[in-house]
């Protein structure tokens, strides 16, 4: 279970690239009438003069990774058919796992409810398909461990039609409702982060919020499924932003998209364009890894830096990614769970790239087989390459916070063994730590076992697993697997202490 960005020094993803992606695109610009043609012009512009000032919206430090996401950034979403089998984790969120209110033998309807929320940080689940309860037991993550999921055999001759309740009017719901409302469909952050959305909508800190952020950068190489939703669903984000601004009660909202997706700011520019009354705005940031993470969408967007152990809402701000919000803008209306979401299937293993919405549930086999595969298959990936996982079975199934499956042929350079020299102090990684660590001296504790003060002395718990230390390190170090490895004894620590204490 290893991340690739645990693998240092790729020559498939160590180059600075980013150059001229975003005057490539107008390979795939959408057709413009009036008011788009204006807004291309003006945001053409725009990233012009700021290229040429070098005036870019971005935070300090981070790297740039080759991109690759002309694989599929042209690529509209197709729908792929239903698996045999589904797979249902009772885990795909951040908080108390759902509780499940099927039995086995039971006949569901797709889009029925089939597990509850086991209290306000957690959130129910419904099937992805019409079919009948196989199982419930364990099944293997992306994680490693086996956890508890609910097996569905899909009905092949079902019409597969979505049960909902009854339609609402988004302009009639008011906050409480909207909120209630979120929790019921059982979304959470699409972008990775898996963190229940109702939650961010009331946070907890006894602040309230003045400004949305929503994060369109898509900042991990190969994923273009935000990119794509950008531009093809943009009516339901804008409606989802709109929920999210009077749920919160924010005064505005800004849309944060990566400079190399200019057919995406022209296209989210022309729609508010025709709704001027609308508090949103769209602006570009620089395309840098790691430009998606909160922390620095914030720092890029507003000049400001979250505190310690803080969070966004500390600072009176949310940040919802925009497949989020497309969801939202899609399912509340017509009250309905969140049973399928878009991610992107590339790398050069797979014969046929693309961006596909898939129901929760689906195994990884299905979709390698679905699009196909070219040469050997070597590591598989959940999520970019940078953070994400690589699984160690392909019956892990696709979960609400998955946004790609990357497949990597074995002799793949980002796969490589390297040898792992000694730190010769180049301060490369300090360099690019977006969260200004000292990756170098943490990596030298971290083989001294010294877990203890990497936390208390050195900020290891703001050490948000990027990547970028171990991706520009010339000495193939680790990094990023040793503080992971360091923050789990750390929480393991804790909770003894705490089982110590409560005897
Ligand atoms: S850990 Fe690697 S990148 Fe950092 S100073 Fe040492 S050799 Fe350089
Ligand atoms: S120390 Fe953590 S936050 Fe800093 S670059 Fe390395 S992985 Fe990223």
């Amino acid at each position: 279970m290893k991340p690739l960005s645990s693998m240092p020094g790729s020559p498939v993803l160590n180059s600075r690239t980013t150059g001229n992606a975003w005057a490539r695109q107008g390979s795939h610009l959408p057709d413009l009438d009036g008011s788009s043609a204006r807004a291309g012009l003006i945001a053409r512009l725009e990233l012009g003069f700021r290229r040429l000032l070098g005036w870019h919206k971005t935070f300090a430090h981070g790297v740039y990774p080759v991109e690759h996401k002309e694989l599929t950034a042209a690529k509209p979403i197709r729908r792929l058919p239903f698996p045999a089998e589904l797979i249902i984790p009772l885990q795909q969120h951040k908080g108390a796992p759902s509780i499940p209110i099927v039995q086995v033998g039971q006949e569901v309807m797709r889009g029925e409810l089939i597990a509850v929320a086991d209290g306000f940080g957690s959130v129910p689940i419904h099937a992805p398909a019409t079919g009948v309860i196989r199982a419930i037991g364990l099944a293997p993550t992306a994680e490693g461990p086996k956890a508890p999921a609910i097996f569905l055999k899909v009905y092949p001759a079902a019409t597969q039609e979505v049960q909902a309740g009854p339609a609402r009017d988004p302009e009639r719901m008011g906050p409480e409702e909207i909120i209630q409302a979120v929790q019921e469909s059982g979304l959470v952050g699409l972008g990775g982060a898996a963190f229940p959305s109702h939650v961010k909508l009331r946070p907890q800190t006894g602040r309230s919020l003045h400004t949305l952020l929503v994060n369109g950068c898509e900042c991990e190489p190969y994923l273009t499924c935000d990119h794509r939703i950008m531009l093809e669903q943009t009516a339901s984000l804008i409606r989802g932003i709109r929920l999210a601004l009077k749920a919160t009660g924010a005064k505005c909202a800004i849309i944060g998209v990566e400079d190399n997706k200019l057919d995406a700011i022209i296209r989210l520019r022309a729609h508010l364009g025709r709704k001027p009354d609308l508090p949103i705005r769209v602006l570009a940031v620089q395309a840098k890894y790691p430009q998606g993470a909160e922390k620095m969408l914030i720092k890029a967007l507003l000049g400001l830096e979250v505190p310690e152990g803080g969070i966004p809402a500390d600072l009176g701000i949310a940040v919802f990614n925009v497949g989020t919000l497309a969801q939202m803008g899609e399912l509340i209306p017509k009250a309905q769970g969140l049973i399928e979401r878009v991610i992107t299937l590339s790398g050069p293993a797979i014969k046929n790239p693309g961006n596909f919405l898939v129901p929760l549930g689906t195994p990884v086999r299905f979709l390698l087989e679905q699009a196909g595969l070219q040469g050997e298959l070597g590591e598989v990936i959940l999520g970019g390459p940078m953070m994400g996982m690589a699984v160690a079975s392909l019956d892990v199934p696709i979960t609400k916070g998955v946004s790609g499956v990357i497949a990597l042929h074995p002799e793949d350079p980002a796969l490589a063994a390297r040898p792992v020299y000694p730190c010769i102090h180049c301060g490369e990684c300090v360099r690019a730590c977006p969260v200004f660590l000292n990756p170098s001296l943490l990596g030298e504790l971290a083989r001294a076992r010294q877990y203890q003060a990497m936390a208390e002395h050195h900020h290891l718990d703001q050490c948000f697993e990027c990547g970028c230390c171990a991706f520009v390190c010339p000495s193939n170090i680790p990094l990023t697997q040793y503080f992971r490895i360091a923050k789990s004894i750390n929480r393991d620590a804790e909770r003894r202490r705490q089982a110590k204490r409560s005897h």
